[in-house]
């Protein structure tokens, strides 16, 4: 569908959408697969263009925020809407290494975004194209963080948002979205019936669902978890990062941020390895790569990680191709891999994750132990949202404190243990 009004003249750095299958390019639109193959779209820049108006220095003098590296972003700048998300620690994590065995991990910490996720990197790019292409009402399928978000970012680019979610949402993803004023839709389903639906609506409706009809643009916005762990780390490349995996669309564009700070000389040649991280209860990726088959199998889900459980994922197969060719591993863990996972993080580096995170910790410790993942490789591991999402994965498995009167002697029998 065709927003209301007209788009302003795109910056010439942006010269269209092009499918990732056939290479048919097309114009700029609010539009995802291709014509001639159905193959997903995708944006395409003139990096000569931008290798003009993008150094190292004019990264470093720009917001603390996505907007750093705005060149290599699909909107244009009087139509950004931001909360100024981004620019999130990257911090070494000796005492997680020491745990599993490796000298040289980091943690990029994205659960300390404005809505909690990496999902706002996602949302400011589709939200700010939303505007520019003239869309009134902002609309997705979301797991949970992805409502937060639009929600968030609708009220403030002063958009109508609606919000649909699977009815077995966790109750604080539920209110984290309903705070920010959007309609919110539940359905009885899970999030691929929910998605399903959604590309329905959007065929018939003029609404700019943010992981649909402008999944080209949104998906763009994950290229900045590649940029900022390149440049907090003095313009270099990890050697080998692990990212969680829900459609895949976060691990294949960590790799394609990497490469265009290579492609702009911004950095030396990529040769990082990409691992991926799901749970054993959704790993269409994982398995297909751990039984070496080229097929994606689509799974029901039946995991606490809900944020990942997407169970047909639409970059599953892209994924999977940078995992197996840059040597990278997968996982998929249990569960109780998850929680330990999150408590491990915790307790070592206070980083309160949700279960995505537990699932990806979970993963590193499985390649580190499997060998997969080398000692003293410079490792990144992405942890991409907040724990007090997701509380009631661990509020059974925590000691209810002991409530005493304020007395000395009461707290001297508790630490005692009598
Ligand atoms: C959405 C999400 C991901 C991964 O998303 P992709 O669909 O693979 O891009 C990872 N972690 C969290 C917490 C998420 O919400
Ligand atoms: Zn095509």
């Amino acid at each position: 569908m065709t927003p209301i009004s007209a788009p302003p003249a795109a910056p010439s750095r942006i010269q269209g959408l092009r499918c990732r299958e056939c290479g048919t390019n097309t114009p700029l639109g609010a539009k995802y697969v291709c014509e001639e193959c159905y193959g997903p779209l995708e944006v395409v820049y003139d990096y000569d263009v931008i290798r003009r108006m993008m150094t190292r220095e004019t990264v470093e003098k720009g917001p603390r925020s996505i907007w750093r590296y705005l060149p290599l972003l699909p909107v244009s700048e009087s139509c950004i809407v931001t909360l100024q998300e981004g620019c999130t620690p990257l911090v070494a994590a000796p005492r997680l290494g020491k745990e599993l065995g490796l000298r040289n991990l980091w943690i990029k910490n994205d659960a300390v975004n404005p809505t909690y996720s990496f999902k706002d990197r996602v949302v400011a790019c589709a939200v700010s194209r939303a505007k520019e292409f003239g869309f009134e009402t902002i609309s997705c399928a979301s797991t949970g963080n992805l409502g937060c978000s639009v929600a968030a970012f609708g009220g403030v680019g002063g958009m109508r948002a609606v919000v649909f979610i699977p009815a077995d949402l966790e109750p604080s993803k539920i209110t984290g979205i309903g705070a920010y004023g959007p309609t919110l839709i539940a359905i009885d389903g899970n999030y691929d019936d929910v998605n399903r639906l959604c590309a329905e609506i959007s065929a018939t409706r003029p609404w700019a669902f943010v992981n649909i009809n402008l999944r080209p643009f949104y998906s763009e916005g994950s290229k900045t978890l590649g940029f900022e762990v390149a440049e907090q780390l003095g313009w270099r490349a990890p050697d080998h990062v692990v990212v969680p995996i829900a459609s895949g669309s976060l691990l294949c564009k960590v790799k394609k941020g990497l490469q265009e700070l290579e492609t702009l000389g911004l950095i030396g040649p990529v040769n990082t390895r990409f691992s991926g991280a799901q749970a054993v209860g959704c790993a269409p990726v994982a398995s297909a790569f751990l039984e070496n088959r080229d097929e994606i199998r689509p799974v029901r889900p039946e995991t606490i990680a809900k944020s990942l459980a997407i169970g047909n994922p639409a970059d599953g197969p892209y994924a999977l191709d940078i995992i197996r060719k840059t040597g990278g591993g997968a996982a998929a863990v249990t569960d109780e891999e998850v929680i330990r996972g999150m408590k491990l993080l915790a307790r070592t580096e206070g980083i309160f994750t949700e279960t995505a995170g537990g699932v990806t910790v979970a993963t590193v410790a499985a390649l580190a132990r499997s060998g997969k993942i080398g000692p003293d490789e410079l490792t990144v591991a992405y942890i991409t949202g907040n724990g007090y999402k997701t509380q009631e994965a661990i509020i059974p498995t925590l000691a209810k404190p002991p409530v005493i009167r304020a007395s000395v002697a009461e707290v001297d029998r508790v630490l005692s243990g009598a």
